[in-house]
């Protein structure tokens, strides 16, 4: 069922767990992540860059394919589909094509302009019945070439934001995407601490969720994180498994180059990292 993911994480943030944004990049992703959820029973959000939007033709692409696969796969548990990090131009285009969800990455404008671009976007998405993350201190790492270095929000600042009536708040501590650095200082707790005593109910959001150790997620849902996105850990174990496929010839062996063949393992795989995600962050049988 396609909700938005408001009721989700106001549901996660009182319960003490949270729920996992996957993203999508692909007919298998979505499908993989789907199955998932509805085996645990988990209420789950699709995240979907612009890139990945871009690659799979187009945001009315997603949401067909995604509206498809609800109908024809019964899925029953709450599905958001969540445009990731996106610009301005990017929300207006996710409303326009039925995302459920989206995210303004307004991290990199001054303060003022990050407000009223987000105040603006409150207001649509009020309208309809979307849910709306907004961003305060940029996430470290890459994501679709926007680079940041893994700041620390200013927690008066994420306040502010907040208080505009956005659903979700994404702020930076510490956390960086993709692969984590040996040298990597870890989250600061501190800092968290800080955003969710000025922002109360309000569900945060922790970015770059791929090798957080399982210790620093449970604190971090413990101070108030109730939505945890994870990326590249789902390509790592689909790539992984696809090599292993490959290296051991079964490509080679019968009808073993059949896409549908080809592309299993790494479908199991990313079930396998979806359904041990969902188990750390709680969120199994909580749809
Ligand atoms: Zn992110």
């Amino acid at each position: 069922m396609l909700v938005s993911a408001k009721e989700m994480l106001q549901k996660a943030k009182a319960g003490h767990y949270a729920v996992g944004q996957f993203n999508i990049n692909n007919l298998e992703w979505t499908k993989c992540i789907l199955q998932t959820a509805q085996e645990c029973n988990s209420p789950v959000i699709l995240g979907v860059s612009e890139g990945a939007g871009k690659y799979m033709t187009g945001f009315k692409t997603v949401v067909g394919m995604v509206k498809g696969m609800l109908e024809e796969m019964n899925i029953t548990v709450p599905v958001a589909i969540h445009l990731d990090h996106g610009s301005y131009e990017g929300c207006m285009k996710c409303i326009e094509a039925g995302f459920s969800s989206i995210m303004f990455d307004g991290s990199h404008y001054p303060i003022e302009e990050n407000v009223a671009k987000t105040k603006e976007l409150v207001a649509i998405c009020a309208e309809k019945g979307m849910s709306l993350e907004a961003e305060v201190g940029a996430i470290g790492g890459e994501e679709d070439g926007v680079i940041g270095k893994g700041e620390c929000a200013d927690p008066n600042e994420c306040k502010a934001i907040a208080d505009l009536g956005v659903d979700m708040l994404a702020a930076g501590i510490g956390n960086i995407h993709g692969k984590y650095p040996a040298n990597w200082a870890g989250l600061s707790f501190e800092t968290l601490d800080a955003i969710q005593q000025l922002t109360g109910e309000m569900p945060l959001v922790l970015h770059g969720g791929t090798g957080i150790p399982a210790d620093m997620i449970k604190k971090a849902i413990d101070l108030g994180v109730a939505k945890i996105n994870v990326n590249t850990e789902c390509q790592l174990s689909f790539a992984a498994a696809t090599r292993e496929y490959i290296e051991a010839g079964k490509d080679q062996q019968g009808k073993g180059y059949d896409p549908r063949k080809l592309l299993a393992p790494g479908c199991e795989a990313i079930k396998a990292t979806v359904k041990e995600k969902m188990e750390l962050f709680g969120s199994i049988n909580k749809a």
